[in-house]
């Protein structure tokens, strides 16, 4: 039945979604020679680190010796931002390492920028809807344009949804959070300017904290989490806040659940966001020293995500590796970030690796493992819950999306499956694109 829809493109590497993770791959498969598309839902690029987000994480390991850990096409796109604006390096309020602070508008054509010059060709307003599949390769997908249904097809497939939609689509084995563990909430973003940042300032977030918890606790507010932080951002007297807190998942009584891939939960999720969001304003406002005079400028253009699906890859990240610093032969990215738990009480729970230590991400678990040709990237990538609130920070997608996007390349020019990719050829290229892939290598941040 699909065969009646026309094919709108045929490439050696398809990436479905262009998040930190699925722009980095794009980037990288363009850059190593692929003739590379890609597909993203929205009609720019970025997805939570334009829509959601405005600091990057990850990048340095947090407490006393600051590492930088992640390089290649991280760098370019931090690069790029500086080019068009001030970025801000700020301790993250948690000690969970220090953030990059952008203008999520220039990220937007900075992605852009970098995509096109890799060759890349972009199809926006692309949806990808179903994936066609033959002994777990997938031959082609569909998606839905502007023009109706279309085909695509390609040698080697990235799933960088961030929701695993195309192994979802595919057929291929995932955990879907929830099911068996914890799962982390779900947040609307949102800006305020006008804010007199030197009055703000002189409240600690602790104050914060105990203020939130003061106005909650007295009825007039709904204010489900109590530990939210504000932050500055590059313009003056504008600040951005992850404040929010929603469930994201919910089990029904005959036993089935839904998530935020379930389209009715999802509406009333973004529905709930935007009004809880109002009440932490309406807060800020009235009880929040350097708030007095603030307005509202923006919501969030979708609710923040964390987790829907995992895939299980070839290998699956646990917590043990990443609190004991585990490295793996075949790793090509590190990650220092703590273990951030946005569960679904008041606070947020934070578990850290030794000072300085990282743990690598294995390429195992890019590898999907019911696939010949899909590759995964970011936060769908292969870890349980506990390892996923560590490694899902964007300046590790960017540098699971570039290890992805070259190694899908590499199996198109090889002609084998991902699983069987060289993966020191794989390293070596990588390090020469910048990529910071043994802790030896991780410098202390200047
Ligand atoms: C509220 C919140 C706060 C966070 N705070 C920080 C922070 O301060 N710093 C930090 O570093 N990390 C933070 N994180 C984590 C981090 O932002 C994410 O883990 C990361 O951005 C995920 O990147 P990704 O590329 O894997 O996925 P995403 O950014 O989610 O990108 C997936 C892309 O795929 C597209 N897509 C999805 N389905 C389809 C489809 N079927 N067809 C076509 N396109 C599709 C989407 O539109 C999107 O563009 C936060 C996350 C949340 C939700």
């Amino acid at each position: 039945m699909w065969d009646k829809f026309p094919v709108i493109a045929e490439a050696d590497v398809v990436i479905v979604g262009s998040g930190s993770a699925g722009s980095s791959a794009a980037i990288a498969a363009g850059r190593s020679g692929a003739d590379a598309v890609l597909i993203e839902k929205l009609p720019f690029l970025g997805g939570t680190s334009t829509a959601v987000l405005d600091t990057f994480y990850g990048f340095f390991t947090p407490g006393n010796v600051s590492k930088k850990v992640v390089g290649g096409v991280g760098d370019d796109v931090v690069t790029g931002l500086k080019a068009l604006g001030p970025v801000i390096r700020r301790p993250n309020t948690f000690g969970a390492g220090m953030g990059i602070t952008y203008v999520a508008e220039h990220l937007k054509v900075v992605w852009e920028r970098l995509v096109r010059e890799a060759g890349v060709r972009v199809l926006l307003h692309t949806f990808l809807q179903h994936a066609i599949v033959n002994n777990g390769w997938v031959d082609e997908i569909v998606v839905a344009t502007k023009a109706g249904l279309r085909r695509v097809r390609a040698t080697v497939f990235v799933d960088a949804s961030g929701d695993a939609d195309l192994c979802h689509f595919a057929g291929f084995g995932y955990e879907r959070a929830g099911d068996a563990g914890p799962v982390q909430t779900l947040t609307t973003t949102f800006r305020m300017a006008n804010v007199d940042r030197a009055r703000r300032a002189s409240i600690d977030t602790k104050t914060l904290h105990g203020l939130m918890a003061e106005a909650a606790s007295g009825g007039g507010y709904d204010l489900p989490r109590r530990e939210g932080s504000d932050h500055i951002t590059p313009i003056d007297g504008v600040t951005a806040t992850i404040m929010t807190r929603l469930p994201s998942y919910e089990r029904h009584a005959d036993g089935t659940a839904v998530n935020a891939t379930d389209p009715d939960f999802l509406t009333n999720a973004e529905m709930d966001g935007r009004r809880q969001a109002l009440e932490y304003v309406r807060f800020l406002r009235d009880h929040t020293p350097g708030y007095e005079s603030a307005q509202l400028v923006a919501l969030g253009t979708q609710i923040g995500v964390r987790e829907t699906r995992r895939v299980y890859g070839d290998y699956r990240l646990t917590a043990e590796d990443v609190l004991g610093a585990v490295s793996f032969d075949d790793q090509i990215g590190l990650c220092g970030a703590p273990i951030e738990d946005h569960h679904e009480g008041t606070d947020t729970r934070w578990r850290y690796l030794p000072d300085g230590a990282t743990v690598g991400i294995p390429y195992r678990s890019l590898v999907v493992r019911d696939a010949g040709n899909v590759l995964v990237g970011g936060r769908c990538f292969s870890a349980t819950h506990d390892a996923h609130a560590s490694v899902r920070s964007m300046a590790q997608c960017m540098a699971m999306g570039q290890a992805a996007g070259a190694a899908a390349a590499m199996a198109v020019a090889d002609g084998v499956s991902a699983r069987d990719v060289d993966v020191h050829r794989l390293q070596s290229a990588l390090s020469r694109g910048g990529a910071i892939i043994e802790s030896d290598d991780a410098v202390v941040a200047p």
